[in-house]
């Protein structure tokens, strides 16, 4: 096992869109959602912390759609090659592959088992998704629904608190702190950070300087970087498309010693020039 600890976002970063997004769209939402979302943000329609229900799979049990009818349109989600082989390389190469994401269980899990590719995350850190009978239901189709509940710190943190990871920078930032702490028990690690939002900026500056972060080009993440990029102390590599992304990690992991010496990789001012498990958990803590 080398030292490093990979970490990925999901929307956006490990699939090229966002999870609720394509259910929405596949599922017919789109023009209800629209409607909703001149009221509220976004992810205010995706999470609610009381009742334990979210909109989006109200909205589809309304439309008496089955759990398995949107299993199986997460199932036709696309997962760039490059993502699987990256992932895959990563692990075989040693590296703790983690994942923290603000989308659910339920979504990230069957994309990824869908593509072959949950059993590599050492663990995947996400808003937890529950099953639960219908007892009002339109159909006899429709006997369960899944409700969307909001991430809880309490197992994070000595303080309870219970947020859903909506863009939220500083839960992620917190979850990350306790992730570096965990894996600094048995000696320094490495970590490389892949993300595109907002929520991933506080991780980042989490990092320290032998730490790597990648930002997806043109994203939330890759601006605020941008507009001070002297206040992340990892090294920055950016990237576009899928292919990149594998291009620029897989070296990056294989340049970074297990001896504590000096990292074989692009400084900061560099890079940005160059512009260029097996035990699954997921942490459904409540
Ligand atoms: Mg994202």
């Amino acid at each position: 096992m080398c030292q490093i600890v990979v970490v990925f976002d999901f929307d956006r970063t490990i699939i090229d869109g966002d999870s609720d997004n394509w259910v929405v769209t596949q599922m017919g939402l789109t023009p209800l959602f629209q409607q909703l979302i001149s009221t509220m943000p976004w992810n205010s329609l995706m999470v609610c912390i009381e009742p334990l229900q979210n909109r989006m799979m109200e909205e589809l049990h309304l439309q008496e759609k089955t759990i398995e009818d949107i299993a199986q349109c997460l199932k036709q989600m696309p997962l760039d090659s490059h993502i699987i082989s990256a992932v895959k390389a990563a692990h075989s190469m040693g590296c703790d592959v983690r994942l923290i994401s603000d989308a659910n269980q339920f979504f990230i899990e069957t994309i990824l088992k869908q593509h072959q590719l949950l059993d590599y995350f050492t663990e995947i850190i996400t808003n937890p998704t529950q099953l639960a009978p219908l007892t009002d239901s339109f159909s006899p189709e429709v006997t369960q629904q899944y409700f969307v509940k909001p991430f809880n710190l309490q197992s994070l943190t000595e303080v309870i608190v219970v947020l859903p990871l909506i863009d939220s920078s500083i839960v992620k930032g917190m979850i990350l702190e306790r992730i570096q702490a965990k894996a600094d028990e048995n000696g320094k690690k490495t970590f490389i950070y892949l993300g595109d939002g907002g929520g991933d900026y506080c991780p980042s500056l989490r990092l320290g300087r032998d730490d790597h972060v990648m930002p997806r080009k043109g994203f939330p993440l890759w601006d605020r970087i941008q507009s001070n990029p002297s206040l992340v102390q990892a090294k920055i590599h950016e990237w576009s498309s899928a292919e990149q992304l594998e291009r620029i990690l897989i070296p990056l992991i294989s340049g970074v010693p297990i001896d504590g010496s000096k990292p074989n990789c692009t400084s900061r001012a560099s890079s940005l020039t160059d512009s260029s498990v097996q035990n699954n958990i997921i942490s459904t803590v409540e």
